[in-house]
C-alpha cells in the first residue's frame, strides 16, 4: 500500500499518454510556441504496462488515462488494451473528438465510465476556447458514450465571462440525458491566464443553478472530488469539483505519472520522480515510488494557501496543464 505522511493511502494513478493535443484550449497550454516532448521521451507502451503492474501490486484500483488528448497518442489503442488487462477500474479523460474511432477499443479493454470534456454548447464559443472547429463531433461522441452503455460525466471548466451564461443550459441538459456534469472551478497553471475575477466558485454555482431549478445533494463517495446534486425529475445529476473555494485535500487518493515518466504525488506538486529513467537504467522503482508518496503535502502541493484569491500563476512551479495530465 502506498501512504503518505498524513495517513492517506493512494490507490488511484493517473497516466498522462502525451503533451500533445488536437485541441488548444488556452486555460490549458501555454501561450509559448508549442513544442511536443520527443517520442523517445515517452513512456513506451510496454513501460507503461511495465510501472502500471508495479502500481498494481502496490495496491492501485483505478487507473485513469489522461493527457494532453490520450486519444491523439499514435500507440493508444494498445496501451489502453495492454491496460484494460489489469484488476482496476480503467477509465479515460478525453476530448472526445476522436472517441468513435475507439468505441471498440474501449469496450473490448472494459472501460465502462469515461470523462469527455465540454465547456460550452455554442459552437462559436468551442472555437473561441479551443482554436478549433470540433463542437459537433464532440456533442456527437458524448451522445456515442450514452448509447455505448458507458457512464459519461462532462467535465465543464466554469470562467466568468466565457461560459457562465450556459451553466443552466448544461443543467437542463440532465433532464433527459443521464449525463454528468461536473463544473470544474479555473485552476492557475503556468501560462494559463488564471486571475480570480476569472473563477466561478461552488457556492456561485450553486446559486445560479438555484436560480432556475430545484435540486438536492447526492451521497458523497468516498475519494470523491465532486459535490454531487441532482435536479429533481432529471435522468442525469451535476456536480462541481471546488479545488479553489473549497479543496478536498484531506481525502486525496490520487498519483499522476506525466506522459515522459515523472511521477507526481499532486496535480501541483513542485517536485517530481523521474520513474521512466530510473527504469530505463533498470533500477528497482518500487522505492522511489514510496519516497514520492511519503513526501506529499498536506493541500495543493504547497504552492496555493486558503486565500487563493492571490495566487499569482507565475508564481506556482509546475508545469502546464497539458504536460502533467488533468
Ligand atoms: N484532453 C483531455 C480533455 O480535455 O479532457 C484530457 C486532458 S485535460 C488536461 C483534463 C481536464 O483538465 C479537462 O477536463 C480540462 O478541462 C481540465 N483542465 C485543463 N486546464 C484546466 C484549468 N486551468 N482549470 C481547471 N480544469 C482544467
Ligand atoms: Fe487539449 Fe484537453 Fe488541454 Fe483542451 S483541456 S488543450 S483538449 S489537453
Amino acid at each position: 500500500m502506498l501512504i503518505d505522511g498524513y495517513k492517506r493511502v493512494h490507490d488511484y494513478l493517473r497516466i498522462s499518454l502525451t503533451d500533445s493535443c488536437n485541441l488548444r484550449c488556452f486555460y490549458c497550454m501555454p501561450d509559448e510556441k508549442i513544442s511536443c516532448m520527443p517520442h523517445k521521451h515517452l513512456m513506451q507502451p510496454e513501460e507503461i504496462d511495465q510501472i502500471a503492474s508495479l502500481f498494481v501490486r502496490l495496491g492501485v484500483k483505478k487507473i485513469r488515462l489522461t493527457g494532453g488528448e490520450p486519444l491523439v497518442r499514435k500507440e493508444a489503442a494498445d496501451i489502453i488494451r495492454r491496460l484494460g488487462k489489469y484488476p482496476v477500474e480503467l477509465t479515460m479523460t478525453t476530448n472526445g473528438i476522436r472517441l468513435h474511432e475507439f468505441a471498440d477499443v474501449l469496450q473490448e479493454a472494459g472501460l465502462r465510465s469515461v470523462n469527455i470534456s465540454l465547456d460550452t454548447l455554442q459552437r462559436d464559443t468551442f472555437q473561441h476556447l479551443t482554436r478549433r472547429d470540433h463542437f459537433q463531433q464532440v456533442y456527437d461522441n458524448i451522445l456515442l458514450a450514452t448509447r455505448l452503455g458507458m457512464r459519461v460525466k462532462v467535465n465543464v471548466v466554469a470562467m466568468k465571462g466565457i461560459n457562465d451564461g450556459e451553466i443552466n443550459d448544461f443543467v437542463a441538459l440532465t433532464q433527459e440525458l443521464p449525463l454528468h456534469i461536473r463544473f470544474i472551478e479555473f485552476m492557475p497553471f503556468t501560462g494559463n491566464h488564471w486571475e480570480y475575477a476569472r473563477v466561478i466558485g461552488l457556492q456561485e454555482i450553486l446559486d445560479i443553478v438555484g436560480q432556475r431549478f430545484q435540486f438536492a445533494p447526492i451521497a458523497h463517495k468516498k475519494h470523491d472530488t465532486a459535490k454531487n446534486f441532482q435536479v429533481e425529475g432529471h435522468a442525469g445529476t451535476f456536480a462541481i469539483i471546488s479545488t479553489m473555494t473549497k479543496p478536498f485535500c484531506d481525502d486525496c487518493n490520487r498519483m499522476r505519472l506525466t506522459a515522459d515518466g515523472k511521477m507526481k504525488n499532486c496535480l501541483f506538486s513542485r517536485t517530481e520522480t523521474d520513474l521512466l529513467s530510473a527504469l530505463r537504467q533498470g533500477l528497482d522503482i518500487d522505492p522511489l515510488i514510496r519516497e514520492c508518496i511519503a513526501t506529499k503535502a498536506a493541500e495543493r502541493g504547497g504552492q496555493i494557501t486558503d486565500d487563493y484569491t492571490h495566487t499569482d500563476p507565475l508564481l506556482i512551479e509546475n508545469r502546464s496543464m497539458i504536460a502533467i495530465g488533468g
